[in-house]
């Protein structure tokens, strides 16, 4: 395992790779934003709202959104432009009460919404599925929030998806697809946290064809044929967690009064219980946890040291997201014991021995982590 020496991430992340010079693909990235022409990215913008706005559909855009900071800075730079967006969310089964806020916020700010649950038992026996099969509570998850929006600007003749960030940016990846501007299959089958897999692949007996289909992204021939494209709104504004968050709390959002809910933010990945279950996943497979790459952020954008960063994790620890496990679980039909053994399933032999009946990890960040 090899940690980044700017930032605080290892190379177990998935698209992390860290250089001769020791510093990862995500801190590479993020000095040659210095280089782009920002004006000339948003005279590019400007273009493209011109381009769908002559077409006059009902809706110039669809927004993909959680009701989370970012999903609501989208929204403002959408209406900000003149677009006419529809809004589009995927519920998750355990949407919390600051998450209901926020979206109902975010519909506020003058956008018209359509909120796509999908059927329960469905969506139980599918997550199930995918933490057994592929230690991933969050592969449904990803599949619903990028096929639902196609799958509704497909049915709408809606010309134009405007995503949020690239990952590839935020966390590392290929030169290629950090310069694309455009989301496509390939980005997905990359950064669609799916795996690499196609929904086909978890067709079951309980899974039937039909029932995976809200799940079921459209072909990319029809969204060639419908003349559709999807952008990434972060190709042509700076983005940074910070001002998406002063530009949302400034339109109504809010964070959680008490505190973060998993990682070093309490303005992010607070709108679903699932979501920390995810993410504690990482710790067994890759060795770090949210926390690591929040922090990651903050050194970036140089509002915080490496060494600070260091000490915040030392004092936090490592803990599981106890409540949430146990709600997944009860969703899902799992055992307590049965999640901890499914864990224990995913953890990467690799980087993780074990000495005297304690876990550690080979190389860890802290060298006098107290693994007790
Ligand atoms: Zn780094």
């Amino acid at each position: 395992m090899k940690w980044c020496q700017r930032c605080v991430l290892p190379d177990t992340r998935p698209n992390l790779s860290i250089g001769t010079d020791g510093v990862c693909s995500a801190c590479a990235a993020f000095e040659q934003r210095d280089a782009i022409d920002w004006q000339k990215r948003q005279a590019e913008f400007e273009a493209l709202v011109d381009s769908v706005g002559c077409l006059k559909r009902d809706y110039d855009c669809l927004v993909p959104v959680s009701g989370g900071k970012d999903s609501t800075w989208q929204v403002v730079k959408c209406l900000e432009f003149g677009l006419r967006p529809l809004t589009v969310s995927w519920r998750p089964p355990a949407r919390t009460e600051i998450g209901k806020r926020n979206l109902d916020n975010l519909i506020r700010l003058g956008v018209d919404h359509i909120d796509f649950s999908i059927k329960p038992s469905v969506e139980a026996a599918f997550m199930r599925s995918a933490f057994e099969r592929a230690g991933s509570s969050g592969i449904p998850m990803h599949f619903a929030i990028f096929a639902i929006p196609l799958n509704i600007a497909v049915k709408f003749k809606i010309p134009l998806i405007v995503w949020g960030e690239n990952s590839a940016i935020e966390y590392g990846g290929g030169v290629d697809d950090r310069n694309l501007t455009r989301l496509n299959d390939e980005w997905l089958s990359r950064y669609g946290v799916t795996q690499g897999t196609r929904i086909s692949e978890w067709y079951d007996s309980n899974l039937t064809e039909q029932e995976l289909r809200p799940y079921t992204r459209p072909e990319a021939d029809v969204l060639e044929d419908r003349d559709i494209q999807a952008v990434f709104l972060g190709h042509y504004f700076q983005w940074d967690p910070h001002t998406s968050l002063t530009v949302a709390t400034a339109h109504g959002f809010s964070s959680s009064e008490e505190g973060p809910k998993t990682g070093y933010y309490a303005f992010a990945d607070i709108d679903d219980d699932f979501i920390s279950v995810h993410h504690w996943l990482k710790w067994h497979k890759f060795g770090f946890t949210r926390l690591f790459d929040n922090l990651s952020l903050e050194i970036r954008h140089g509002r915080i040291s490496r060494e600070a960063a260091l000490e915040i994790i030392r004092e936090e620890g490592v803990k599981p997201p106890k409540s949430d496990i146990s709600a997944f679980c009860k969703f899902t039909g799992l055992s307590l014991e049965a999640f901890e053994v499914i864990c224990g399933k995913y953890r990467n032999m690799d980087i993780w021995r074990r000495v005297n009946g304690i876990w550690l990890l080979k190389d860890f960040l802290i060298s006098d982590w107290n693994w007790e």
